[in-house]
């Protein structure tokens, strides 16, 4: 077993990024789309915030439910995306 690492990350405190989205009352899963739920049960559930880094100066922020979290450590990111892009497309077409 190999450790996953991910070097892109940055360093984010993910605890007040929660609470300021919760704020907004928009929060939802970057992948799946499910609705972030209140602050602190998010922060129990396991929910992330991650930077995406971009070309543009502001970097924007995602939110990862903790099954999208575990899918995506599960089947690594590649295979994780491919999944992702089907849903949308067996929703769509
Ligand atoms: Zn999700």
């Amino acid at each position: 077993m190999s450790a996953v690492t991910t070097p892109e990350r940055v360093a984010l405190d993910v605890h007040a990024a929660l609470h300021a989205i919760c704020s907004t009352g928009k929060g939802r899963c970057w992948y799946c789309d499910l609705k972030l739920p209140l602050a602190e049960k998010a922060i129990t559930a396991g929910w992330d915030v991650q930077r995406v880094q971009k070309r543009e100066p502001v970097a924007s922020i995602i939110l990862v439910c903790p099954s999208c979290l575990r899918q995506k450590a599960k089947l690594g990111e590649d295979e994780f995306l491919r999944g992702v892009s089907l849903r949308v497309c067996n929703a769509t077409c």
